[in-house]
C-alpha cells in the first residue's frame, strides 16, 4: 500500500484524489489518507502530489505510525 505522511497536513491540493483509479483517498482530520486495504499499489498518485507526501510502505518515510493513522482515518468513513 501507499501511505500519506506529514507533508500532506494542511495541503489544499487534491490532485492525488483525482488520479486514483480506485478512489481510496479519504479525508482525515487535517490531511488526506489512503485506505491500505483498498490501495492497489499503482503509484500514479505519487508524482501528482505537490507536497511529496505519499510513499510506498516499503519506504522509511512511511513509518508504522503513519500507516496506522492512514488506516484509522480511512476506516472512519
Ligand atoms: Fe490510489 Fe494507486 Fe495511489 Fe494507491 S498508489 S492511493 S491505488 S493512486
Amino acid at each position: 500500500t501507499y501511505v500519506v505522511t506529514d507533508n500532506c497536513i494542511k495541503c489544499k491540493f487534491m490532485d492525488c484524489v483525482e488520479v486514483c483509479p480506485v478512489d481510496c483517498f479519504y479525508e482525515g482530520e487535517n490531511m488526506l489518507v489512503i485506505h491500505p486495504d483498498e490501495c492497489i499499489d499503482c503509484g500514479v498518485c505519487v508524482p501528482e502530489c505537490p507536497a511529496e507526501a505519499i510513499y510506498p510502505d516499503t519506504d522509511p518515510s512511511a513509518t508504522p505510525a503513519w500507516l496506522s493513522l492512514n488506516h484509522q482515518y480511512a476506516s472512519a468513513w
